[in-house]
């Protein structure tokens, strides 16, 4: 059977039991069971899971690590950690998050102003708040303020500006300096996608020249025992350890360099995030395991404190993606296949055909499992023959049909025969003769590091999983646009079942859905958030709770300013009441697609 590559990028958060994908925790309820529960509440459309309890697992994971590497190397700093709100700001994601981290003296990192509101309001008092990205006086004057409620704030400077509102709102506002921190623009960049975030032409952090010069004005102005802390971020998923492995030892270098100067209340490295998560169905990408990762942060860093002479400093991660990705799982219903409208008695054969409908009609009936794959190969070329043959205006309207239709169960045919077989077998079957699925969800919406950056997330059905899926599938949305498909890759070929969608559903599931997305997402053709769930578990019972509805159409044109209360009255007096009822009951309803099943 097909696992959906389930062992790689799982992390035993799901399991599949009989013919159902499963959660792998207490009661190990399936999701279909989940579906089930809010579809009977009539919520139709996708749907998003969140999984409060593997925010929990990531955040005690991300602890533990470091706690056996400082244990290991009897490393004499701490190990600190905040979530970068970037990464997911939505409440249904931020609430559990907080609760799950108040044991660990878990913070926030801000990048703006409502990002700093947001942890400000919600980050346990003590625990840190880091602010970076570019600011302004008023972003700086919140971040004093959030010092005076009594947080644990520290500003990381990106330019010697900052520096300078910072001591414009110290003498304006007569407010406690919080602490301050460096970022660092390294030489040593990460790599991949997000490479640009570090190295020396990146958009952000201090160069060496600019350090020092902040620090001779952090001496000049009697401030420099508010600088606690150096940063860097070399970027996002990173899936080799190498490139940070040589960005932390050029950041030891500088906080020994500057501890040298006399910055003696520098006492910590925030070293970003990074930390990878396989999204891959098909092979491992990420190169080093999770306690290595936490073995050599730590060990470069006293290796470096050792030779130069200065104290082992506190460690600080940002890690976003890997505390956020895998507690979200986005459920899309299969709306349609689209070789289901092709079947022997759609024909409408003549008593004379074109001989090349009638070659087909003999492949169909002739086929056997040793002639099956050479059959269907031959029911391609006689479709393009007959497609050019309708062009030049040799055959009618109807024989094309035929044609069609002859093809589309020629193939099926073909692939009943072939599934007895292995998958090389399926994999020489042509790109033409894939089935579409037609989801009920916007790619654009819900998955957009697809659609940005090809960004692969593992997909499985939620059922059927006793069976062989035969299919090669190429998915489309329901958006008005080209680039709402995943199409069918034969290096990373997603196969699926065929089923009567008349006789039985068909869930498709996308996994670690819940770093970035949930924010990138765009409303493309007015297609907005799905319905969200947090699953929880009470003792051994399974929970829906906090159910949040895809917003109504209203509301979404509200958001982009429409004068919703004009629409309504230019509808009214056009229409009698009751066909205006009728569209002001479809107006408060989401814009997802209503069909069967959906
Ligand atoms: N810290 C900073 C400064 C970032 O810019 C980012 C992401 O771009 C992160 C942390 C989070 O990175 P990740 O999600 O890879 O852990």
């Amino acid at each position: 059977m097909n696992n959906y590559g389930i062992d790689i990028w799982g992390d035993d958060n799901f399991i599949i039991q009989k013919d159902k994908v499963c959660i792998n925790y207490k009661n190990k309820p399936s999701l279909y069971s989940l579906v089930k529960e809010i579809r009977n509440q009539d919520f139709k459309g996708p749907l998003l899971f969140r999984f409060p309890h593997l925010i929990e697992k990531q955040i005690s994971t991300l602890f533990s690590l470091f706690d056996n590497a400082i244990k290991e190397y009897d490393y004499k700093g701490s190990f600190n950690a905040v979530f970068p709100l970037k990464v997911n700001q939505l409440p249904n994601f931020l609430h559990p998050l907080i609760e799950a981290g108040k044991n660990y003296a878990y913070g926030l990192e801000a990048g703006s102003k409502a990002e700093l509101f947001l942890a400000m309001t919600y980050n346990k008092i003590g625990a840190p708040i880091t602010i970076n990205g570019f600011k302004d006086k008023e972003m700086i004057h919140i971040a004093f303020i959030a010092k005076k409620m009594g947080h644990n704030v520290t500003i990381t400077i990106e330019g010697l500006n900052e520096l300078e509102t910072i001591l414009e709102v110290k003498k304006e506002s007569k407010l406690e300096l919080p602490n301050i921190g460096l970022r660092l623009r390294l030489f040593n960049a990460g790599s991949g996608a997000w490479a640009k975030s570090g190295g020396i032409d990146s958009k952000f952090g201090l160069s060496s020249t600019e350090i020092l010069e902040t620090f001779d004005m952090l001496k000049k102005h009697n401030i420099i025992d508010a600088l606690t802390m150096i940063h860097f971020h070399i970027g996002s998923a990173l899936n080799s350890i190498q490139p940070l492995k040589k960005a932390l030892k050029e950041s030891g270098h500088i906080y020994a360099a500057l501890k040298k100067l006399g910055a003696k209340n520098l006492k910590a490295i925030n070293i970003g995030g990074g930390l990878n998560v396989e999204y891959s169905a098909y092979k491992r990408t990420t190169q080093y395991n999770l306690q290595e990762f936490a073995n050599d942060v730590v060990f470069t860093l006293k290796n470096i404190a050792k030779q130069k002479g200065v104290e082992e400093p506190d460690i600080f991660t940002e890690s976003g993606r890997f505390i956020a990705a895998s507690s979200c799982v986005l459920i899309t219903p299969v709306l349609e296949l689209f070789s289901a409208e092709y079947d022997k008695k759609n024909l409408r054969l003549k008593k004379m055909n074109p001989p090349l409908i009638e070659e087909l009609i003999e492949l169909y009936e002739d086929m056997n499992k040793k002639t099956a794959l050479e059959f269907m190969h031959d029911s391609i070329d006689h479709l393009e023959s007959l497609l050019k043959l309708f062009d030049l205006g040799y055959i009618d309207l109807e024989d094309r049909s035929n044609a069609e239709v002859l093809t589309q169960i020629v193939i099926k045919k073909a692939i009943s025969f072939l599934e007895i077989n292995d998958y090389d077998e399926l994999k020489r079957i042509d790109s033409k003769i894939q089935e579409k699925y037609l989801l009920n969800f916007s790619i654009f919406q819900s998955l957009p590091d697809f659609w940005g950056i090809n960004q692969e997330f593992p997909i499985m059905p939620l059922t059927h999983l006793d069976k062989k899926p035969t299919r090669s599938a190429s998915l489309w949305d329901i958006t008005c646009d080209s680039d709402g498909e995943i199409p069918f890759d034969s290096n990373k070929a997603l196969y699926l079942h065929n089923v009567d969608l008349s006789k039985e559903e068909y869930f498709l599931a996308f996994f670690n859905v819940g770093a970035y997305q949930d924010i990138l997402g765009m409303r493309h053709n007015l297609f907005s958030h799905p319905t969200e769930i947090n699953v929880v578990f009470k003792e051994d019972k399974v929970k829906c709770e906090k159910i949040l509805e895809s917003q109504k159409i209203i509301d979404i044109l509200e958001d982009i300013d429409y004068d919703t209360i004009k629409i309504k009255n230019i509808l009214k007096n056009q229409l009698d009441d009751t066909h205006y009822n009728i569209l002001e009951k479809y107006l408060n309803e989401n814009s997802y697609l209503k069909t069967t099943g959906s």
